[in-house]
């Protein structure tokens, strides 16, 4: 089964508003088994409406149209399709009726143009509307299954959900879809990885996209079962563990905070931060989940060095030496918080976020952190490199420290560390 989605609109061809209504009919159908294969975008105009919905009939098994319902005379929705059907529009009573209803129990009185929205192209069905006034419409056109929705998404989602969605559920099969978070791998390595399991053609088809750093492995499976397209899932998403091991954080929505958190949590443990140039951004991170207070004790922000001295103890001659940008302050740093706050673990991170302040020894993007734990201080150095904004560099900082926070609990927890020996 294969699907064709219409959004019509002249605010969304101008790009003065967001289609968001055919990304998600595409996720909805997607979940039915129903592969969307093209989205169109036309202006409120009779000729471009009827031309598309003429090629999904022709193309498509199901044709989902949004928009172009309403009252105004830029609605023509239902013009179009009756010229596709090759229909008159008929009054339909009852719908009126009904319009009027919605009007007089909200104390108004009806504008005449509404009228408008009870004119049904002849052999099409009525789609119930119930937070709206204009109803939704279907209509068979050749091998096409055509929904006609309104254009607000919330009643477009709503009609969507009582009235296409138990008619399509079971007729495509069915896609189920899983996301794999990572984090500290490199795009075209995990490519490399599981390059056999992302090969074109096979099922379940496995796609990699990277946002701020943040890696999504998604897994979309089809089977003509729910039960067998889970098992598919199960089985890549297993495979796809296996191999990349604790890279891995977690699935769905998932962040690396959450993961943190739930570590934490589990272990009992706490954490306090020592930050310098992410202004708080690691404290914000790991204080956004909510019942942070439960492993959360406090966060120094020590921009200056006299900040750094005079709050986390540290020794003005070991700064003058190194400078505030280096291994022994940031080791400091997180020494002074986990021994001034009493948490198990505590994290420092002091770095070059720019666009100014870079050298050639201490380039911008130069980040130091660290992490005191029971177990004593490790400091890492990250490059985070010249093309990156002062915005990411904090924010890839940020995500390293909790990173790193993340992979000490999973040891310290000894679980089976699974992640293989990987060179990125
Ligand atoms: P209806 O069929 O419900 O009357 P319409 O197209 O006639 O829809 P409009 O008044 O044009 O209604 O649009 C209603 C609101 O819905 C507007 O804010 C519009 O920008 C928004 N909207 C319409 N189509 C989309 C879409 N595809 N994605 C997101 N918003 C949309
Ligand atoms: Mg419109």
């Amino acid at each position: 089964m294969i699907a064709r989605i219409l959004s019509i609109g002249t605010e969304l061809t101008l790009g003065q508003t967001v289609d968001t209504n055919s990304a998600w009919l595409a996720q909805q159908l997607a979940e039915l088994g129903i592969e969307t294969v093209a989205h169109a975008t036309v202006p409120d105009e009779l000729e471009p409406i009827q031309a598309e919905i003429e090629r999904a009939a022709r193309d498509a098994d199901v044709l989902m149209v949004t928009g172009g319902l309403g009252p105004t005379q830029d609605d023509l929705t239902r013009e179009a399709l009756a010229r596709v059907m090759n229909v008159p529009l008929d009054f339909h009573a009852p719908t009126l009726e009904r319009i009027r209803e919605f009007f007089r129990s909200r104390n108004l009185q009806m504008p005449e143009a509404d009228r408008r929205e009870a004119m049904v192209p002849r052999g099409a069905t009525l789609l119930d509307n119930d937070c709206g006034t204009a109803p939704g419409l279907r209509a068979r056109i050749g091998r096409c299954d055509a929904f006609v929705l309104p254009g607000v998404p919330r009643e477009m989602r709503s009609m969507f959900d009582r009235t296409v969605r138990p008619v399509l559920a079971g007729r495509g099969g069915f896609i189920l879809q899983r996301v794999l978070r990572t984090f500290g791998l490199p795009e075209a390595r995990i490519g490399e990885l599981i390059a056999d399991l992302m090969q074109r053609g096979r099922n379940p088809t496995i796609g990699t996209t990277a946002q701020a750093a943040v890696v999504g492995i998604r897994i979309n499976a089809r089977a003509r079962t729910l039960d067998e397209a889970a098992a598919l899932l199960d089985r890549d998403a297993a495979e796809i563990r296996r191999r990349l091991g604790d890279y891995v954080f977690g699935e769905g929505d998932a962040t690396l905070q959450q993961a943190v958190a739930e570590l934490l949590w589990r272990h009992g443990r706490t954490v306090a931060t020592a930050e310098s140039c992410t202004g708080g951004l690691l404290a914000k991170a790991l204080t956004d989940v909510p019942g942070s207070s439960r492993y959360f004790l406090c966060g120094w922000v020590t921009y200056s060095n006299a900040a750094k001295q005079r709050e986390l103890r540290i020794d003005a001659a070991r700064i003058e030496r190194h400078g505030a940008v280096c291994r022994e302050v940031a080791e400091s740093m997180a020494l002074g918080a986990r021994t001034l706050s009493g948490a198990d673990y505590a994290i420092g991170i002091t770095g070059i976020a720019g666009p100014e302040g870079g050298s050639p020894e201490k380039p911008v993007g130069l980040v130091y952190v660290s992490l005191a734990s029971p177990d004593g201080c490790e400091v890492r150095e990250l490059r985070l490199g010249e093309y990156l904004s002062r915005g990411e560099i904090r924010d890839r900082a940020a995500k390293a420290a909790l990173n790193m926070l993340r992979l000490a609990l999973l040891t310290s927890a000894s679980q089976p560390k699974a992640a293989p020996e990987i060179r990125a």
